[in-house]
């Protein structure tokens, strides 16, 4: 053979399949087509039971047949064939044909058939019309489909003009067509590994012996894809390390010091820790890469401004990257509270020694931006804070050394080049993530970072204690606000979680309430839609996970109204017009903030609520991440069912951060019983890492790695990073090896030509946006 590789036109052997995949599937080559995997097989000793099949599906059945009779039509000239094929229990299905010619010599009483064909009925007999069929029993000459061997029938997934008998019996020519395929998986790894070659794996997979044959062929293809995500990750830290960096180290006595001494508490001892490992990863000439996760709560911040400010004793300035404006306005205040006269050089009352703090957003007047512009380009400030903006708009620095994300996942690989290829003498990078990040993710998608974990919390934390609140138990409604009422009477505060904004003119939520006064909980019950049944966490969190917008203050992909999914969501408007009502909290000071609102009035809104002039603060997930109040002790979140794990997970975060023990009550409007079982999860533990556990097995992989990953996304195949961390790890260490010893990969062109194709495939996606 030798002409047709893995990257030839998939038409070049197959023409007319490869039409029809093409269109259905973006299938064009080769190596794609073999790795369109059949989605289960047919064990041929076990016939179909019929009671499984539905109209309309497109199947793949084994059955025997029982009669066949070739008949004329009434209403047309001609004949057709009408042969009965029967299961294990006796039920019947009929295998229509209009063009006779053939078959009946084929479908004889007795022999069992593979059919494949769309299900279909008339009268009350179920049918296939057409199907394509291949007798089992039958030795040669026979021009039905080849492609089946003597083990488990593949089954394939039909495309439109595609049965899953054509898509086998092109395979069976692909599978001779191709030959022996150069393998990615170097030879020494596959002994060790004990994984068939990939010439071999194919073959197993698409016509296997055995069903183990099908198993280890499926291992080995999800074994290679991990294997060349992880020589990617491998050669891109490589190419990382080799890009010079300013090394910053520590200045004893500086700023960084002087900093730590001014803290009103001592740091814990994991902070000690990532503040040592960060410390040394600044003083050397090659930039830091380092991923820092820790709970909600557990101190990141200062960790980080620790490392700021040691970047600022050497002469470089820092950039704090915030998701929102409404962070990065918060760190800004925080962090110059935080700093207090270091934070002042220039100012009467400043440490002559100091530095300042810059604020960039897009929302500022076109003189403050001046201003702040001004002083990130002199070097006068040392910290500069603003959203994603800060480097995709060319915002000058004189000496940028130092590069924080905060609270972002979303930060992906992309982001990570984009920022390595703007300077020539790289920033030092820390990445902080407060969503727990499952060991598999970390390593495939952070694979090229160095991880630390913060798993403490500062002590004195208090507990929070999460309740399940079913909104159909009379009563329990209207003691959730007045326990809202105690909890301000009793000088906290409390957040108020809406899965959408809604519009002013909502109708009221009292109206028609069975709960009465007490209860702003609709009686009108959501119209069963997948979004409120399923349990995957596709409510409106998806849009959180997935935000397209980085700068967008709007991570819960809120306002989502009038989506279809039933008119009784709870929107913020209606909340607090409903808490106004109501005797128990109408005293109560409520406010509310939502990603419609102007990034002033978010602004003036949370500082009011963290000064403690607002009671209740009836928002949106813009407060999903970072926002830090310690005043505030209970959150209610409303249509809590509409949210996913790990943002209920963040959400929550937001209360117990203060003196005093948090509370959070999950409201659903459905029974308890209805309740999906991640709300109980979430009221059960408060350990991210189990959470996040959890929420890796319940949603889609493409969903955990968010959109920014979408590179990553896109070369995950076969993986299941819930499932298959061993393998993951086992890949992880060989590849990492393998790149060692051979940087360059000279010894291995079919490693190089799969990371090409990666390469490639995210460049097309980038272009595509
Ligand atoms: P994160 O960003 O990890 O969610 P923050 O850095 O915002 O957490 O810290 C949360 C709160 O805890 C802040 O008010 C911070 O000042 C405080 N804090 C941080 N470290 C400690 C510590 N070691 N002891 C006590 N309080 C701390
Ligand atoms: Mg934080």
């Amino acid at each position: 053979m030798g002409t047709i590789d893995l990257d030839s036109p998939l038409r070049q052997v197959v023409a007319q399949l490869a039409t029809k995949l093409a269109a259905a599937r973006e299938i064009r080559t080769v190596g794609q087509f073999l790795d369109f995997l059949p989605r289960g097989y047919i064990d041929p000793a076990r016939p179909t039971d019929f009671t499984t099949l539905r109209e309309g599906d497109d199947v793949v059945i084994l059955a025997v047949v029982r009669k066949a009779a070739t008949r004329r039509m009434k209403a047309r000239r001609g004949s057709m064939l009408v042969a009965t094929v029967v299961d294990e229990q006796g039920g019947e299905l009929d295998l229509t044909f209009f063009r006779p010619y053939g078959h009946e010599q084929a479908l004889l009483p007795g022999r069992r058939v593979v059919c494949s064909g769309t299900v279909s009925s008339y009268g009350q007999r179920g049918q296939l019309t057409h199907p394509e069929y291949q007798v089992l029993d039958e030795t040669g000459g026979s021009e039905q489909p080849a492609g089946y061997g003597e083990g488990p029938i593949p089954v394939y997934l039909a495309v439109r003009g595609a049965t899953s008998m054509k898509i086998a019996a092109g395979m069976d020519l692909v599978l001779h067509a191709v030959g022996e395929v150069p393998d990615p998986i170097p030879e020494q790894v596959r002994r060790a590994r004990g994984l068939p070659s990939l010439t071999d794996a194919y073959r197993m997979v698409h016509q296997p012996r055995t069903d183990s044959e099908q198993r280890r062929a499926r291992h080995r293809l999800k074994w290679q894809e991990a294997f060349v995500i992880q020589a990617a990750l491998a050669q891109r830290r490589r190419s990382a390390m080799a890009v010079p960096a300013t090394a910053r180290a520590a200045v004893a006595g500086g700023l960084a010091d002087e900093f730590r001494e001014r803290l009103p508490f001592e740091l814990t001892a994991g902070q000690q820790r990532v503040v040592r490992a960060i410390r040394e990863d600044l003083a050397l000439e090659r930039p830091m890469h380092r991923l820092l996760q820790g709970e909600v709560g557990s101190g990141k911040t200062v960790v980080s401004l620790r490392a700021m400010l040691q970047a600022v004793d050497s002469g470089g300035q820092a950039a704090l990257l915030a998701p929102t404006e409404v962070l990065a306005v918060q760190h800004h205040r925080s962090i110059s509270r935080m700093l207090g006269p270091l934070a002042e050089a220039g100012l009467l009352g400043g440490a002559d020694h100091g530095t300042r703090v810059a604020l960039l957003t897009g929302s500022q007047s076109a003189a403050e931006r001046r201003a702040n512009l001004l002083q990130a380009a002199s070097g006068e400030a040392g910290i500069v804070i603003g959203t994603h903006a800060l480097i995709q708009e060319h915002v000058q620095f004189a000496e940028l050394g130092m590069v924080v994300v905060d609270e972002q996942h979303r930060f992906g690989v992309e982001q990570r080049d984009s920022l390595r290829a703007k300077a020539s003498t790289a920033p030092h990078l820390l990445v902080m993530t407060a969503t727990p990040i499952p060991r598999t993710v970390a390593m495939t998608v952070f694979g090229d970072m160095e991880t630390t974990t913060l798993s403490e919390l500062p002590s004195g934390r208090q507990p929070i204690t999460t309740h399940v609140v079913a909104g159909e138990k009379p009563g329990w409604v209207e003691r959730t606000w007045h326990r809202v009422a105690e909890e301000a009477g009793g000088g906290g505060q409390v957040y108020v979680v809406c899965p959408r904004i809604g519009d002013p003119d909502d109708p009221d939520l009292l109206e028609g309430s069975t709960t009465g006064p007490g209860g702003p909980i609709p009686v009108q019950r959501r119209q069963p839609s997948p979004g409120a049944t399923d349990s995957d966490g596709d409510g409106p969190d998806v849009g959180g996970q997935d935000g397209g917008d980085p700068d967008g203050d709007d991570p819960g992909g809120e306002g989502q109204d009038g989506d279809g999914q039933g008119p009784a969501l709870h929107g913020v408007h209606q909340v607090q017009r409903a808490l106004r009502a109501l005797p128990a909290t109408a005293a109560l000071r409520i406010a509310t903030v939502h990603g419609r609102q102007t990034p002033e009035d978010k602004d003036s809104v949370m500082r009011s609520f963290a000064a403690g002039e607002v009671d209740v603060l009836v928002a949106t997930t813009v407060i999903e991440v970072g926002v830090d109040v310690p005043n505030a002790t209970a959150m209610v979140v409303l249509d809590a069912d509409r949210f996913g794990i790990s943002q209920l997970h963040q959400l929550r975060g937001r209360v117990g951060r203060g003196g005093k023990p948090g509370l959070c009550l999950l409201m659903t409007q459905g029974t308890e019983a209805d309740a999906p079982e991640r709300l109980h999860a979430v009221a059960g533990t408060t350990d991210g890492f189990e959470l996040a556990r959890l929420d890796l097995e319940q949603r889609r992989e493409g969903d955990v790695l968010g959109a920014s990953q979408s590179g990553a996304r896109r070369t995950i195949r076969f993986l299941q990073l819930a499932r298959d961390e061993e393998l993951i790890v086992q890949a992880h260490e060989d590849a990492w090896q393998v790149v060692e010893s051979d940087p360059e990969l000279a010894g291995n062109a079919a490693l190089r030509a799969e990371l090409a194709r990666i390469d490639a495939e995210r460049a097309a996606f980038l272009e595509r946006g």
